[in-house]
Parts: C-alpha cells; sequence; structure tokens
C-alpha cells in the first residue's frame, strides 16, 4: 500500500492544485493535513500575529476544505499543535512514503520547511514541494527568480512577453484516506464583513458575482481606488492568501469572459493586479528576509523611532486626521480596508508620525484577514522607499485624499467613534 501524506498551508482548496493531484495519482491512499502554526508564532515586535478575523476565516476555509475531500470519499486531519512536532510523528503513525507540500516563500515558512524537509528525508520518506499560488508558474520565467529585476515593469514586461499562463489542474474526482478523527477547533466569531467567508465555494462565488453577474470586472480599472462598497474591486484577496482559490482559476474565468463577453482595459488591469502580487512573491524568494528589516532592500533605512503613545493612537484610530481614525477603525473591526485607504494608512504611519515602518507592517499583519507575507511587507517597504522601487516613498496628502476619495465625508462618518 502506497501512501502520501499531503500538507496544506495556504493552499486549501482542491481546484488547480498540483500538490493534492500529484500525492493522489502516485499513492493509494492520503493523509491531508493543516497544522495550526500560524497560531502558535510568537509576536514581532511586541505585537501578535493573528487576530480574530484571520481566525475566523481561516477556521471556514478549512471547513469547507474539508466539506469537499469528505464529497470525494477522503478527510481533512487539522492538528492544533506544530508541524515541527506533528508532521514526522504523523508519518511514521500512517507509514507515510512522501510528503507533498506547496513552496513557500516566507522566511519562516521556508525555514520550517526545510528542517522538516531535513527530518523527513532522514526517515528514508520522499518530500516534494509544488509552486501553486502564482499566476505565473516560476519554472515560466524568462529569467531564475534570483535575478528578477528590482522594478515591477521590468519584471512584468518580461514575464508578459515570454510567459504564458499554465491550465489550471480540475479538482481530483476520488481520494482514498485511512481512517483517523478529524475534529476542527472553533475559535469564536468575530466582526468580518458579510461577503468575507472563507473557503472555496465562497471564492467561486464571489468570482461568478464580480465578472459574471454584476460584470464589474468591466469598470475595474476606474473604481478600483474607491474606499467604500463592495463591487469597486474584486476582493478576492483573502481567498488567494489562503489559497480558497488560485490566480490561474481567476484568470480563466477572465478570459473566458473576454472572449464571450467582452474585453476592455479594466478587464485587462486585474491581471494586471495579479501580476503585482506574483511580483511580490518572486521578490521574497530572491530577498527572503531583507524585508522584514528596516533598511528593507536599499542602503538607507527612513525613520527609526518608535513611539508606543503615537502607536497606540494610530492603532485605535484616535490620531487628529479623521481619515486615518476612519482606516484604522475599519481595519480592526473588519480585517480589511481597501487598498488606497492601506497605503494612506501607511504613508501617514511612517511619514505624518515619523515612525519605523515595520511596527506599521506588523499592525496589518495582525488585523489584516487576505494577510499574505509577500504583500503585506512589500507593499510597506515600497510606501515607506525601501522596497521595489528608486524614486524614494511614497507620500499621500491626507487633504487631498479627502477631497478625491471621500468629498462627502461618507466614508469618514461610517467608521467615526468606534471605540478601542
Ligand atoms: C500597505 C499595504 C499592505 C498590503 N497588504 C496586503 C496583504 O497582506 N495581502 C494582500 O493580499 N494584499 C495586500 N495589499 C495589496 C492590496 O491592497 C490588496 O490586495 C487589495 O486591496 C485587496 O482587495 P481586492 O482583492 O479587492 O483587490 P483588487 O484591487 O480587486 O485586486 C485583485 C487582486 O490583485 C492582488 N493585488 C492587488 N493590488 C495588489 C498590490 N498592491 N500588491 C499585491 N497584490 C495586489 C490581490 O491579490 C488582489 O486580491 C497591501 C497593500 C498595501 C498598500
Amino acid at each position: 500500500m502506497k501512501r502520501g501524506l499531503i500538507w496544506f498551508t495556504e493552499d486549501l482548496r482542491v481546484d488547480d492544485n498540483e500538490t493534492l493531484c500529484k500525492a493522489i495519482l502516485e499513492n493509494d491512499e492520503v493523509v491531508p493535513v493543516y497544522f495550526m502554526d500560524h497560531l502558535l508564532e510568537k509576536p514581532w515586535l511586541g505585537i501578535g500575529r493573528v487576530g480574530p478575523q484571520r481566525k475566523e476565516f481561516l477556521l471556514q476555509a478549512l471547513q469547507s476544505l474539508k466539506k469537499e475531500l469528505v464529497a470525494r470519499g477522503g478527510d481533512l486531519l487539522v492538528v492544533e499543535g506544530s508541524s515541527l512536532t506533528h508532521l514526522p510523528l504523523l508519518c511514521k503513525q500512517f507509514g507515510i512514503r512522501k510528503v507533498y507540500t506547496k513552496k513557500q516563500v516566507g522566511s519562516e515558512e521556508k525555514f520550517r520547511q526545510n528542517v522538516l524537509r531535513k527530518e523527513v528525508l532522514a526517515l528514508g520518506i520522499d518530500f516534494e514541494t509544488y509552486s501553486t499560488s502564482t499566476l505565473y508558474h516560476p519554472e515560466d520565467l524568462p529569467f531564475s527568480v534570483r535575478d528578477i529585476p528590482l522594478l515591477f515593469t521590468k519584471f512584468r514586461k518580461l514575464a508578459e512577453k515570454e510567459c504564458k499562463v499554465r491550465e489550471p489542474f480540475n479538482a481530483p474526482e476520488r481520494l482514498a484516506v485511512p481512517i483517523f478523527d478529524s475534529n476542527i477547533p472553533s475559535f469564536g466569531a468575530s466582526r468580518t464583513p458579510e461577503w468575507m467567508v472563507g473557503g472555496e465555494l465562497e471564492a467561486m462565488k464571489r468570482l461568478k458575482h464580480f465578472v459574471w453577474e454584476s460584470k464589474a470586472l468591466l469598470s475595474y480599472k476606474e473604481t478600483r481606488d474607491q474606499l467604500d462598497g463592495l463591487d469597486y474591486s474584486s476582493k478576492f484577496s483573502a481567498w488567494l492568501s489562503h489559497g480558497c482559490i488560485s490566480p490561474r482559476r481567476i484568470y480563466q474565468e477572465i478570459k473566458i469572459f473576454e472572449r464571450e463577453f467582452k474585453a476592455n482595459e479594466s478587464t485587462y488591469w486585474l491581471v494586471f493586479e495579479l501580476l503585482w502580487r506574483d511580483f511580490f512573491r518572486f521578490s521574497f524568494k530572491k530577498y527572503p528576509t531583507a524585508y522584514f528589516q528596516r533598511k528593507g532592500l536599499h542602503e538607507q533605512a527612513p525613520f527609526e523611532y518608535f513611539d508606543s503613545e503615537k502607536f497606540e493612537q494610530w492603532k485605535l484610530g484616535k490620531t487628529k486626521e479623521s481619515l486615518i481614525n476612519a482606516g484604522m477603525n475599519e481595519l480592526r473591526e473588519t480585517g480589511f480596508v481597501s487598498n488606497r485607504m492601506r497605503q494612506i494608512l501607511a504613508s501617514y504611519w511612517v511619514y505624518g508620525l515619523e515612525q519605523d515602518w515595520r511596527f506599521g507592517a506588523a499592525w496589518f499583519e495582525y488585523c489584516l484577514v487576505d494577510y499574505d507575507v509577500a504583500s503585506n511587507w512589500g507593499n510597506w517597504a515600497y510606501i515607506a522607499g525601501v522596497g521595489n522601487d528608486n524614486r524614494g516613498g511614497r507620500i499621500f496628502n491626507i487633504q487631498k485624499q479627502e477631497e478625491y476619495f471621500d468629498k462627502t465625508e461618507a466614508y469618514r462618518k461610517r467608521w467615526a467613534n468606534h471605540s478601542g
């Protein structure tokens, strides 16, 4: 009997999941496992790592994955402890011959994966990783990831010219698993927006809505900078970050829409934004630890101060700027803010309050449901002027932003006076 172990991480789906497909193909039985590694991570810079909204979304995503696996004759084993302790034990318990998992980009996650790879190989068990979270497969890039350009535009032009997006894998029809206990722990409810429910089914529903039902995709380029509302942007991020949907599946849907209905600048622009996501992920492979340093990818760092009182005021929406307070209230309460608001909040922390940018990034890490190591730290470093850019940082003038994006003050009124 050949048995493989599928170690799920940020790929909580059955659709377009090469890791899962390969494991099923090569084995008689598989053991699909998820470890609660992220919930066990120690605070960084004194800030916790996973807030209540992301925990809830994760739980929903796990329940959904379990349902999909059960419907195919399988199941999901959710282990509340760390992979470092439990993965080797499970390999022994189930007589595993090979471990299948997604390639990691974050330095902590990579470290964990490498430690386990060595340990498992020493037991005589194979260990294979797959790149399943980007639009372009890293092997298809016209350069090695070590030579990725510093600037997005150069990366995009080279990639668009030379690469093709691979076809997504279809979800497997059946899988066989040995018997195990499969309870998913509960974390208690939070105040996420109604539309933000974890899981593959919800991700597919949102894709269908944004592309076909509302056709909001057709005006995405014009609306994407708004602060408030459901359809001004895709809202795919939390599902992408947890791997409930793959960027290739989104791409394929956009291409079908373009063929059958209409293609315009907006339909292209969503792909363009997915390339930003790819860009940060590939850049992280090149610089696995630099994005967490104050200097980032550059020689000179911006402000090095950290004033805990200013941090509390910023976190709790108690600064002298009503737009910042509204954004911080929305972020803390829902785990989401628009891209424009993220830029404004980050710029204010770095240039308005003149603080070490990494504390701001760590707070976003705690709050965001769509937290993604590469997109969060990459964007923060970019705004702080130490990331993938040569032009210095990005300073957003708050009064101008209010005038452009919140003229009627609707956003500020909606999120004013929220308690901490
Ligand atoms: C300071 C800061 C921190 C951020 N932290 C995160 C994070 O932790 N996780 C995260 O997914 N995004 C992050 N972003 C990027 C972006 O703000 C969100 O992806 C976007 O707001 C999510 O909403 P949406 O899905 O409706 O995006 P849309 O505008 O509909 O974009 C579609 C998809 O493209 C990708 N994308 C769009 N913009 C960016 C970008 N600038 N960088 C990378 N990918 C992008 C996302 O996957 C997004 O879901 C951050 C941006 C800033 C300025």
